[in-house]
């Protein structure tokens, strides 16, 4: 017994030891790069972002409300204020609104860099709401506010601006960069980013790397993590949506039978909610882990720095922390339509239900198909896939040139961060270009925190003069380490 003892006692001290061994020798792998000089910020910048933000670029799920002169408004924009962009690049316009210019570089040999963004925006649901108004008004104090600041006219104008700034000292690329404008990003993104790419693919281009949105600066979003982190989306999650049926006897309300169609659905579909997919570490999470568990609390390192060991429990942490925890971590299930019935005393002879599905890279359509028609176990269901889907993204490395190169610019301009990659659980643009390129990512150099999470797609979308300003830092120096690699 007191061997025994003794066995069990040695096994768990070389555990502890191993386990602690693992997290003292976690050490950092954050580049270290040297923080450059600002850069000036061009004369009017902040006007001419403001003057971007009041044209009504909205894109409406109703296709009868595209408002085109206001499209039309936003390509005089582009043509007036960036004259020497619009001059001296080669400019392509798609489906009338949706802009692609070509910088060519000096040496023809390499694959040129493409930075991407998207000229429309969502509309606004209650514009009383706004601190200021989201169209008319713009700068409060050192706030700009407007729908578009972040999603993504931020995007169009800063790369842009720093376009601009550069062709007028002169500068040349060695490399060719694209700069591409979808204007139909928030309804699927056929006319714009898909155009463009099936345009770039029939011109063989093959790019060294993306960039698009997706992913931003964030503070205080990370559990264990006190500084701020430049997330760089490296996959974005699938799309689809998945349509339960049952049709059955109905019959008249005052003798109701023992299960309905309403009853077999609603038992499906609270069988698809409380059956979650798997969690799974994907190879987005376990770089995020690699680059960010050495900066965490003694605790959260210790649990990434062991991480095959302690599986089970991150997987826990991420399933029981936020949704969009939970969402980065499965495939994520939420009915969103649920229809039976059509008069109150009549017991419907048909339900239906729809599902819509966030796909972790790594699972298919197929799959989820095949788990929910197992978890549901009920052959009056009908399961059959509706409406638009796209399978998640291939993942792109961490190991590219164009990884480091954003890694390396990102630390230039905010010398404090800390970068690391991250998987996008929304659905961007980016997709499409997956056929163009191993190397697509997503970032965009602004903050998230608690407090402006909500004014995405919502209230009081806004940003800071500051980090406007160095959003065009930050494209100037990225259009400057893109185009001189060799
Ligand atoms: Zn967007």
């Amino acid at each position: 017994m007191k061997k025994l003892f003794l066995t069990v006692f040695l096994f768990l001290l070389l555990f502890i030891a191993y386990v602690l061994f693992k997290t003292f020798t976690f050490s950092s792998s954050q580049l270290q790069v040297a923080a450059i000089e600002q850069s000036e910020i061009p004369e009017g910048a902040v006007d001419r972002f403001v003057e971007a933000l009041k044209i009504r670029t909205v894109s409406f799920e109703n296709k009868a409300d595209f408002d085109s002169t206001q499209f039309q408004l936003f390509n005089q924009f582009l043509k007036e204020r960036y004259p020497l962009t619009d001059s001296l690049l080669e400019h392509k316009i798609f489906n009338q609104f949706s802009h692609l210019y070509k910088w060519q570089g000096k040496d023809d040999a390499l694959d040129p860099v493409i930075l991407m963004s998207h000229i429309d925006v969502v509309p606004i649901a209650s514009p009383r709401k706004w601190t200021v108004h989201p169209f008319t008004e713009g700068v409060k104090g050192d706030t700009i506010y407007g729908r578009g600041t972040i999603d993504d006219k931020f995007g169009v104008v800063g790369i842009l601006e720093s376009a601009e700034q550069l062709l007028g000292e002169g500068y040349q690329p060695n490399r060719t960069i694209y700069f591409a404008f979808g204007h139909d990003e928030e309804v699927l993104g056929h006319l714009g980013a898909e155009t463009i790419v099936n345009y770039l693919k029939s011109e063989g281009v093959q790019a060294a790397f993306v960039l698009d949105e997706g992913q931003a600066i964030v503070e205080r979003m990370i559990p264990g993590l006190n500084q701020q982190v430049a997330l760089i989306g490296v996959a974005e999650k699938g799309y689809a949506s998945v349509e339960l049926r049952v049709d059955m006897a109905g019959g008249h309300s005052s003798m109701p039978v023992k299960e309905t169609a309403i009853d077999v659905l609603a038992d499906a579909v609270r069988k698809v909610k409380q059956n979650p997919m798997p969690a799974e570490l994907t190879y987005a999470l376990d770089g995020l882990m690699d680059k960010l568990g050495p900066e965490m609390d003694f605790k959260t390192k210790l649990f990434f720095a062991n991480r095959k060991l302690f599986k089970p429990f991150i997987l826990k942490a991420y399933e029981n922390g936020s949704p969009a925890a939970n969402a980065s971590v499965r495939t994520t299930a939420s009915p969103t339509i649920f229809e039976a019935g059509i008069k109150q005393n009549v017991i419907p002879t048909s339900a239906r239900a729809v599902v819509n599905f966030r796909i972790l890279p790594g699972e298919t359509l197929d799959d989820i198909k095949e788990y929910i028609s197992k978890v549901i176990d009920d052959d009056r269901i009908s399961i059959r896939s509706i409406g638009v889907s796209s399978p998640a993204s291939p993942i792109s490395p961490i190991t590219s040139s164009g990884y480091k190169i954003l890694d390396q610019t990102i630390k230039e301009v905010f010398p404090n961060l800390l970068t690391a990659p991250n998987l996008v659980i929304g659905a961007t643009d980016a997709r499409y270009y997956t056929a163009l390129s191993e190397n697509v990512y997503r970032f965009v150099p602004y903050y998230i925190n608690p407090e402006n999470l909500a004014c995405f797609h919502g209230i009081d979308e806004r940003v800071s003069v500051n980090e406007f300003e160095n959003g065009i830092r930050f494209y100037r120096q990225l259009i400057l380490n893109g185009t001189q690699l060799k």
